[in-house]
């Protein structure tokens, strides 16, 4: 059957990077279709059940301050909340949140139902409908076919899948859920470059079988009895708040010990990864346990968090032991670890063998190159983890939105976002093996924190028509009262007639010689802005001014009046790095540049950049083995007129 209505935009897959993908593409007035095997596990956490951690966190912030679901499904799904690397400087400080999958998936769900113009619509895609270099629709399992005008693809870990346990495996696209063999085929024969990646997951435990009693207590942040009980309980929305947070609970931790990393060793010969029953790469940051084994052979001991994985399951998540090793070995190496001695396993670990497409094949918006209107979003890229997923399908749903409406693809770039740095990684080196985000892939992490995604991109995501007004409204009075608090700190003069010595040694640590702004003040290492909001106008006059002029806002304004006078120096060096780097890295490329011809250039040089095809000369320097050199050389080619 002809579905009667053509579709704008259509999402196969209802994973992170789909979810995202749909919403965005609606919130920008395209009806979209989002059609997915099964409208029950839309916003499913295939493997842990944690949102966030460090970079990872960062992408989760940036996609809510484009008007993205996941950080505020977290805070209502979230049931223990950190924030790492919390005593180290503000770039690499990241939130991470342990999450009810159930809670979770039930946000993302009604999150979709209630957004206008979307529709789903639960069916396997097996087909695509092109119609020469152009992609017009899909075509379901029964065999209905749905037209549009563009669709993005966020088929995950299902293409052609193959779950592993020992040497027994056989086709899903996760377990419990069918693979995508129609759909891969069909990819396979469009002759879009296609290889084969690997995932795992741990066995889950029961908890009631566990005995904590012998096991470490984690609590999570501002939780009473915890380690960082002082602490607010973090939030991962700028819309959010801890009062949409669930009850929360605590992890816990164990460790392996000599005789459970006998017992993997005593597996390595039944294990599909070194038996060679596996052939794609797994994620190095992620292994396996038996990988950790392996490669680590001199360490004793691992840690292993217990996570639980919902507040009305005893489901617990064994974070560390993902394993693809036979039954029995996944059985007596859990049993094998202080407080699992009687551990009921409710799922055995696995691991996941899928086809993904080189994300080079790829234009800077996630367009297939080959294939007008078809996008790719999430694992299918060669990514690992929700979190990119997240960011690469909201990033390819408004790219699909904006070639609807005609308008030209909205890039980001490195200094402006983790998703900057996320697409352009991809579709300039390609992955080699699942690739995640890393606070060290970005060169600007200064300017690219956690704190700071709403005032680096709430304005671009309403230009998009991404962000509502709620969010817009709550966002302009932050902006606004951080603009104006600056403007207070630097136009408050402290003089040090007003100021007698012994009171500026108590409040700034020294004296003051001469006149000084509050914000010159709040420069200096050693000096909280704490210790500067009884200033005004000149002279010291507690009680505190801000905190009744700031009243909510006070929090994360300060939180930006301080980053922004700390780190002043780092910010202004990256920001004229970044202006040095701008003369080349946004310029153009032609289209149709013979690189085989550009003769001075050395032949590799020739050869990568015409398999590549940068669009930028930005692009062109960040392909592995494109020397600086080569980018002068190209510069002056095209100077030329070449
Ligand atoms: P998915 O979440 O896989 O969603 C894909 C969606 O597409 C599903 O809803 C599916 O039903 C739907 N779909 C697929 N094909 C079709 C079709 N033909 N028709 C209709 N619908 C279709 N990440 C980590 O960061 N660390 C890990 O250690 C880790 N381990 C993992 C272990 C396992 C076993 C698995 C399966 C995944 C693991 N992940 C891990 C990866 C993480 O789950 C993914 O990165 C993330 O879910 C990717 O999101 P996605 O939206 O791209 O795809």
């Amino acid at each position: 059957m002809l579905y009667p209505q053509e579709f704008d935009v259509i999402v196969v897959g209802g994973g992170h990077a789909g979810t995202e993908a749909a919403l965005a593409a609606a919130r920008m007035g395209c009806t979209t279709l989002l059609l997915t095997h099964n409208i029950e596990t839309l916003g499913q956490m295939s493997c842990n059940p944690s949102i966030g951690g460090i970079g990872k966190g960062h992408l989760v912030k940036e996609v809510d301050a484009l008007g993205g679901a996941m950080a505020l499904a977290t805070d209502e799904g979230g049931i223990q909340f950190r924030i790492l690397n919390s005593s180290k400087g503000p770039a690499v400080r990241a939130t991470r949140a342990q999450a009810d999958r159930i809670l979770y998936k039930a946000a993302i769900r009604r999150i979709l139902e209630n957004q206008p113009n979307l529709w789903l619509f639960q069916q396997a895609v097996d087909d695509l409908m092109v119609d020469g270099d152009r992609v017009v629709g899909a075509v379901t399992q029964v065999g209905i076919r749905f037209r549009s005008r563009t669709v993005v693809l966020t088929a995950g870990t299902f293409l052609d899948g193959k779950i592993h346990v020992g040497l027994n495996n056989y086709s899903a696209g996760r377990a419990g859920d069918p693979p995508a063999v129609s759909l891969s085929a069909r990819l396979k024969e469009l002759k879009l470059p296609q290889a084969r990646l690997k995932t795992g997951t741990p066995p889950r435990l029961d908890g009631r079988s566990i005995d904590y009693s012998k096991c470490q207590e984690q609590p999570g942040d501002g939780v009473p009895g915890g380690m960082n009980a002082e602490r607010p309980v973090p939030v991962f929305s700028f819309m959010g708040n801890t009062a949409m947070h669930p009850q929360q609970v605590p992890c816990w931790i164990t460790h392996t010990n000599e005789r459970t990393h006998d017992i993997i060793r005593s597996g390595f010969d039944r294990s599909p990864m070194f038996t060679g029953k596996i052939e794609g790469v797994g994620p190095r940051y992620c292994p396996s346990v038996e990988d950790k084994i392996n490669r680590f052979a001199d360490k004793d001991s691992h840690q292993i968090f217990l996570e639980p994985e919902g507040l009305t399951t005893h489901e617990v998540y064994p974070n560390g032991i993902s394993t693809s090793l036979p039954f029995d070995i996944q059985y007596a190496l859990v049993r094998s670890m202080a407080g699992l001695e009687n551990a009921h396993i409710l799922r055995p670990g696995y691991a996941i063998e899928y086809d993904y497409f080189d994300p080079r094949s790829l234009k800077s918006s996630f367009e297939t190159k080959q294939i007008q209107g078809l996008f790719f979003a999430g694992q299918i890229n060669g990514t690992t983890g929700y979190e990119e997923a997240a960011a690469q399908g909201l990033f390819a749903g408004l790219n699909a939105a904006l070639q609807v409406k005609g308008e030209a693809p909205w890039l980001p770039r490195r200094d402006e976002a983790y998703l900057g740095v996320l697409v352009d990684d991809l579709v300039t080196q390609g992955v080699t093996e699942p690739y995640r985000m890393f606070t060290s892939r970005a060169e600007f992490r200064l300017q690219l924190r956690e704190d700071n995604a709403d005032m680096r991109l709430t304005e671009a995501g309403r230009r998009l028509g991404l962000v509502d007004d709620a969010r817009w409204d709550a966002f302009s009075r932050k902006r606004d009262a951080v603009a104006k608090e600056t403007e207070r700190l630097k136009t408050t003069w402290v003089n040090p007639r007003n100021l007698p010595a012994a009171e500026s040694e108590r409040v700034l640590g020294k004296a003051i010689e001469h006149e000084h702004n509050l914000f010159d003040l709040l420069r200096r290492p050693g000096v909280p802005y704490a210790a500067l909001v009884g200033f005004d106008d000149g002279r010291y006059v507690a009680p505190d001014v801000s905190r009744e002029t700031l009243g909510d806002l006070l929090e994360p304004v300060v939180e930006q009046v301080e980053i922004a006078a700390k780190y002043a120096g780092y910010i202004d060096r990256q920001k004229s790095e970044v202006e040095r780097a701008s003369h080349y890295e946004g310029l153009k490329l032609p289209a149709d540049l013979d690189y085989l011809q550009v003769k001075a250039l050395s032949f590799e040089a020739r050869q990568k950049l015409a398999q590549h095809r940068p669009e930028t000369l930005g692009q062109a320097s960040r392909i592995s083995g494109i020397t600086p050199a080569s980018i002068s050389l190209l510069m002056i080619h095209l100077k030329k007129g070449g």
